[in-house]
């Protein structure tokens, strides 16, 4: 990260364009392949955990629904609630990732 105020790095083949980091923000969309195959694999999966979000921010979001109408289990762990009612059935597993996720791996694994 360059100091505040400092020029930005350019892209080292043309000098020109600034460089940035390979990450969307909000407001820029996610590319269509990327999308198009995690909703492929939400379609296959039979387990979806769902980490450390509120499930407001769409298509990612969208996943949740994909998985679950195909049948998967899906367990939403995050220590605020779903943003939205849902018409299948995840299960909200409230509470901190750190302390949540070991307990899914043990009730999983006993
Ligand atoms: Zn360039």
């Amino acid at each position: 990260m360059p100091a505040e105020g400092a020029p930005l790095p350019t892209c080292p083949q043309c000098g020109r364009h600034p460089l940035r980091p390979a990450i969307v923000l909000f407001g820029e969309n996610l590319p269509a392949e990327v999308v198009h195959r995690a909703e492929q694999a939400a379609r296959l999966a039979d387990v979806l955990l769902v980490v450390g979000t509120s499930g407001i921010v769409y298509p990612a979001a969208g996943l949740v629904e994909v998985a679950a109408g195909a049948g998967a289990y899906c367990a939403l762990v995050n220590t605020e609630p779903w943003g939205h009612p849902h018409p299948t059935s995840p299960r909200p597993c409230s509470g901190p990732a750190e302390e949540v996720l070991p307990a899914l791996v043990t009730a999983a694994t006993s």
